[in-house]
């Protein structure tokens, strides 16, 4: 599983590794990050990282 966060907002949503290759063709990160948009306000600041990792700081 992977978490992508928004840095806009810090708002948060649990992606599936394997649901993004069937949509993408390829689990790119920095495709997907790319393409990321928040649901909630609309930024494209997204962050990704495996639930095994803390959050990224905030830099
Ligand atoms: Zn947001």
């Amino acid at each position: 599983m992977l978490w992508a966060l928004c840095r806009h907002c810090g708002h948060s949503a649990r992606l599936n590794p394997r649901s993004l290759a069937y949509r993408f063709g390829a689990v790119d990160m920095e495709f997907i990050v790319r393409r990321l948009k928040c649901i909630r306000c609309g930024h494209r600041h997204g962050a990704i990282c495996p639930d095994y990792r803390r959050w990224p700081t905030m830099r």
